[in-house]
């Protein structure tokens, strides 16, 4: 498929012409097609995980997007639709916490039947604190979730609980983490923001933790995204020495990989007991290869974690807009797409503050 012009949303006379049969991918002005969608369905999260929302900024005061401004599952669903279209073939749901969303379940069930452009399933996986996951485990699979991502930044509790600004045991995360193994929400991805000084101690733990269970551990560097208020860049532990200090107890072989797709750098333990990711979105950021848009609970679309604003897309949401012409707003956005932020953060076009970039909130726009 391919959409030639941006229609407008009223001109219903233009429906069916903005796609004349072809290819499906939607390249950026850098060649980057639009793989992947991570849909926020929720804003509001039960933590208060430092380096995103810490609570002097999201008190009780704050204000979060009253649910009459969250996209409904009929618009998310449209969506899901004009974003296969031009060529997304995996969706993951975020959030702030999007296990928070009532009625999460019926939401999956409905982009579980989607298709991709060339007619394969829609890949479908959901981002979680991992806090409800015991719970829910059953019920999302059963809609046809495929896979789970827990962010779980420590095995300690003191650890667990000073990061995450939280009153609960890290057991009820790990419950929630054997419950999605249970059910089959496979391969389950552990991610875990090391912060220097906070949870550097958690690194060796959460391998040991995890190893020989399936279960791949990922270690994310700290990011300087909208909500971390309190980074600096000597707060940040690169991916390489995360690696180091794993591979000082636990022989690791680099797993060999012809294209780099994901956003992880994989090793496996030397004794084929799985794996373990790096995430080097700070120190060697992967914008070459990032297929990524995100769309925000009420309907902003982004085209980088490190946009400071958002393209409204709920004009083309309302009922009068066709899916192809909603697909032909996100491509009209697409092909002017040109961010590189990771890449140019270190580079002197960027105020070498060494304190975080006002981009959007993390939690509005999803990790
Ligand atoms: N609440 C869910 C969770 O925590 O998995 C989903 C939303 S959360 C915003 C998505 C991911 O963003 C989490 O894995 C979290 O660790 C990551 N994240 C948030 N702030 C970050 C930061 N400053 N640097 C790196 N990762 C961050
Ligand atoms: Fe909530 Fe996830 Fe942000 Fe932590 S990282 S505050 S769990 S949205
Ligand atoms: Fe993608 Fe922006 Fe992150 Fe680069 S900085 S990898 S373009 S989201």
């Amino acid at each position: 498929m391919n959409i030639i012009d941006q229609p407008n949303p009223a001109d219903t006379a233009s429906r069916h012409s903005v796609f004349a049969g072809g290819a499906t991918s939607t390249l950026d002005k850098l060649n980057r097609p639009l793989r992947d969608l991570r849909l926020s369905v929720i804003d509001q999260c039960n933590f208060r995980c430092t380096y995103c929302m810490p609570r002097d900024t999201f008190g009780a005061d704050y204000r979060f997007l009253p649910s009459s401004e969250r996209l409904s599952f009929e618009q998310i669903v449209k969506l899901a639709k004009a974003f296969a279209l031009l060529g997304v073939e995996k969706i993951r749901i975020t959030g702030g916490e999007p296990l928070l969303r009532r009625g999460l379940e019926s939401l999956i069930e409905q982009l579980a039947k989607l298709t991709t452009a060339s007619g394969k399933p829609m890949e479908l996986a959901l981002t979680t604190n991992g806090s409800l996951l015991a719970a829910k485990a059953r019920s999302l699979r059963d809609a046809g979730l495929g896979r789970v991502t827990v962010s779980l930044d420590a095995v300690d509790d003191a650890v667990f609980r000073r990061m995450s600004d939280v009153d609960m045991p890290v057991s009820r995360i790990l419950d929630g983490i054997e419950a999605a193994r249970e059910v089959g929400l496979a391969p389950i991805k552990v991610n875990a923001v090391i912060e220097r000084g906070v949870n550097d101690s958690q690194i060796l733990p959460l391998v040991r933790l995890f190893k020989g269970t399936g279960v791949t551990v990922r270690f994310i560097e700290y990011m300087d995204v909208g909500g971390a208020g309190g980074w600096s860049n000597t707060k940040v532990i690169t991916a390489r020495e995360t690696r180091d200090i794993v591979a000082s107890a636990f022989p690791l072989v680099p797993v060999v990989v012809h294209e780099q797709m994901g956003t992880a750098v994989n090793y496996r333990h030397a004794d084929g007991a799985g794996e373990v990711g790096f995430i080097a979105s700070v120190s060697q950021p992967f914008c070459g290869s990032c297929s990524r848009a995100r769309v925000s609970a009420d309907g902003q679309l982004f085209s980088c974690l490190f946009a400071t604003h958002g393209t409204d897309l709920r004009p083309w949401l309302a009922e009068t807009a066709s899916v192809e012409q909603l697909a032909g707003a996100v491509r009209s956005r697409w092909i002017q797409r040109d961010d590189r932020y990771s890449e140019l953060r270190s580079t002197p076009r960027r105020p070498a503050s060494g304190k975080a970039y006002p981009t959007v909130r993390m939690s509005l726009v999803g990790g």
